[in-house]
């Protein structure tokens, strides 16, 4: 049983074929979803997923979960003061599949011309400082995005001290900016990336690092995995991750997968029998 707990499945490439997709998902092991939004605007497609995943369900349907969050590279999309209270509003009301505030985070790949460089990061740590309070206050975890930032963001996190962490989605980063993520209480999200031969660093880590920190993800449609750039990642593909991570450590595939579902569920405090 392999959960996805990093999959866009409200976006256009998977929605078109939505209900094959579900189809070989299962095929491949998994048995649960996390869809995190992007924008206020995706927030009712990000709901309306479980409706998806229910219908095209014969037999056992795939457990589904979801986030409410304004994703830092969607900034144009944001009205960020309002879209910050819509936010509140939702969470105040949300159903007990919404498990999560994100994806949120920082995204500094953009932000190097040197004019707009300070009006993108500050609204970015703006945005997050705002999510971040919203965590707290609904006591949830955050799904958190994280390029070219780990200083900042490890600063953040350190000063929102809270009280349920979260993951750092699509991680790839040294052994000790990790760990610095750990010992604040968050989860590391391991992706396709470790399916690159060339990610050395991220792959040393990911071996490394306390198997009850990791959580498994596909980031599809988004983050194709090696021998398959170009296409559209698919949740399926989650079992390639899975047995890349198993290569890459000492324990057994039933151990990994054990220890990663239960992680999953303890991160973003899901009830399951
Ligand atoms: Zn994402």
């Amino acid at each position: 049983m392999l959960f996805d707990s990093h999959c866009h499945f409200d976006f256009p490439a998977l929605q078109q074929a939505a209900s094959q997709y579900l189809q070989d998902a299962k095929a491949h092991g998994v048995a649960a979803m996390l869809v995190p939004s992007v924008s206020r605007e995706q927030w009712p497609q990000v709901m309306h997923c479980q409706t998806h995943l229910r219908d095209s369900s014969t037999n056992k349907p795939l457990d589904f979960y979801y986030a409410l969050g304004l994703h830092p590279c969607f900034l144009e999309q944001h009205q960020d003061a309002a879209d910050l209270a819509a936010l509140d509003a939702a969470l105040s009301i949300r159903s007990k599949h919404c498990v999560a505030v994100g994806e949120c985070g920082l995204d500094w790949r953009l932000a190097d011309q040197p004019i707009a460089e300070q009006s993108i990061k500050a609204r970015q740590i703006q945005l997050l400082q705002g999510q971040l309070d919203l965590a707290k206050r609904h006591q949830l975890p955050v799904i958190l995005h994280a390029v070219h930032c780990h200083a900042e963001l490890l600063a953040q996190l350190k000063l929102a001290k809270l009280p349920q962490a979260g993951v750092i989605h699509g991680f790839t980063g040294s052994y000790e900016q990790a760990m610095a993520y750990i010992k604040l209480g968050f989860y590391i999200g391991v992706g396709g990336a470790i399916t690159y031969p060339r990610a050395l660093k991220t792959r040393r880590t990911v071996a490394r690092l306390p198997l009850t920190s990791l959580l498994l993800e596909t980031d599809a449609p988004d983050m194709p995995l090696h021998g398959f750039q170009g296409q559209v990642n698919t949740p399926a593909q989650i079992a390639r991750v899975f047995l890349e991570l198993c290569a890459l450590r000492h324990e057994s595939p039933e151990q990994i997968s054990q220890t990663l579902w239960q992680n999953t569920l303890r991160c973003f405090q899901i009830e399951m029998h």
